[in-house]
């Protein structure tokens, strides 16, 4: 898939309106707890800041739901961006009202202007006209590098698509990349290629999981949607996470799985809770023996074994999930046994998705794979086979 590009944009002395996607973690004091989309979105904006114009960002931040909410500022993140830019980045009190109309049109040129939450204005999820067309104003040109909120239809990242025409809007570097490199693996991946899918539910991922069959020789499943599978297998599994109304379709995914010939595994054991809390008493059993009220929250040591025997021939992994409520200490021990095993591995390991980005980073082996991504939402739509909204106007030519 071609994108229009950013380097065909004539930027000089003029105007860009770049949509980041800055929705970073915060810890409980406010801080940035992960600010690897604030560093992603770098080289687009040093890039537009070289070519002698002036650059206006917007993003969102959390779910203020269309009101000003303070805990959402995007001033911590103007403060983050300010020390990679390494210069000043003026953050407008608001997203179109008085300050922030103002400010863009004093912008001078080598200057950053930061607009407040774009989810502080109600009409951004909406997708409202009003204000895609107040944001257009702001800018000569428009650049989308906010690939974790392109399968949204949304004032920012879609309508205002329609006030630029094609010499005047561009993917940035950061949206390209991921376009690239997921429309690589899915058309063209290095064989065998894997799938480690994990995760709370299967009806998240549902879609995503039946599009991906076709494609992989491996699938590995593990979390919470493993029981929806191991429970259509007859299996008793206590009270683990189950979605009784998907029971067929996990039946369908296993029966086309052997019709394609796609090699799909399940856990053989777990680790067992008697509740759902890092105090709670647990033990190690198969598969077979979760008892009565008991619910499996990580994958036990045999099924790490077995994922990393299946894994060892693998040339690409796509990993989307993490294989147990990796948030509690107790039932972490499986992701980080199998995000050890992909990080070591010479394949060309692919993350995406928040939870397991996240995961990833907080084991600490990151910087072992070949690529996160920064859109968990997105990413999962491109392997559903969609088109993404944010996306569809800045196609030049399709795959
Ligand atoms: P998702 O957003 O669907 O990718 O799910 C991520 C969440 O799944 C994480 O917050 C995990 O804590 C949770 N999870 C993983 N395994 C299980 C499990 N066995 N039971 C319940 N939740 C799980």
């Amino acid at each position: 898939m071609e994108l229009l590009h950013l380097k065909n944009l004539d930027l000089e002395n003029k105007k860009v309106f770049i949509r980041c996607d800055f929705n970073v973690p915060m810890d409980e004091f406010g801080n940035i707890s992960d600010d690897r989309r604030i560093r992603s979105a770098v080289a687009t904006i040093n890039y537009c800041l070289d070519q002698d114009c002036a650059v206006i960002l917007a993003s969102h931040l959390g779910r203020p739901k269309g009101e000003v909410v303070e805990k959402y500022s995007l001033a911590p993140v103007a403060r983050r961006l300010q020390q990679l830019l390494k210069r000043h980045v003026e953050l407008a009190s608001d997203v179109v009202g008085e300050d922030a109309m103002q400010k863009a049109k004093d912008l001078p040129r080598h200057e950053v202007l930061l607009l407040e939450n774009l989810r502080f204005e109600a009409g951004e999820t909406k997708n409202d006209e009003a204000l895609s067309k107040k944001l257009a104003s702001m800018a000569d040109f428009y650049v989308n590098d906010a690939f974790g909120v392109s399968h949204r239809a949304h004032a920012s990242v879609e309508g205002i698509t329609n006030f630029f025409d094609t010499q005047h809007k561009a993917a940035g570097f950061l949206l390209e990349r991921e376009i690239q490199f997921f429309g690589k693996l899915i058309n063209n991946p290095v064989r065998p290629f894997a799938a480690i899918v994990g995760g709370s539910k299967v009806s998240g991922k549902l879609e995503a999981l039946v599009n991906l069959l076709p494609k992989v020789d491996k699938i590995f499943i593990g979390g919470g949607m493993a029981f929806t599978f191991l429970k259509q297998m007859g299996y008793d599994i206590g009270a683990s996470l189950v979605e009784d109304d998907l029971l067929e379709d996990a039946q369908h995914i296993m029966d086309e799985a052997k019709k394609l010939g796609v090699k799909l595994y399940l856990p053989v054991d777990v680790v067992a809770a008697d509740k759902f809390a890092e105090d709670a008493v647990s033990k190690l059993v198969t598969a077979q023996e979760i008892p009565n009220g008991w619910m499996g929250l990580d994958i036990g040591p045999a099924t790490v074994r077995l994922y990393r025997e299946g894994l060892n021939d693998v040339q690409t992994v796509l990993w989307n999930g993490p294989m147990g409520v990796y948030e509690m200490e107790k039932f972490a021990r499986g992701s980080s046994k199998i995000a050890h095993f992909v990080a070591d591995s010479y394949a060309t390991t692919v993350v995406g998705g928040g939870d397991t980005a996240d995961l990833v980073q907080r084991i600490g082996v990151d910087e072992e794979m070949s690529f996160i991504s920064t859109g968990g939402g997105a990413s999962l739509e491109l392997l559903e086979g969609k088109i993404l909204p944010g996306v569809a106007p800045l196609i030049i030519k399709e795959d």
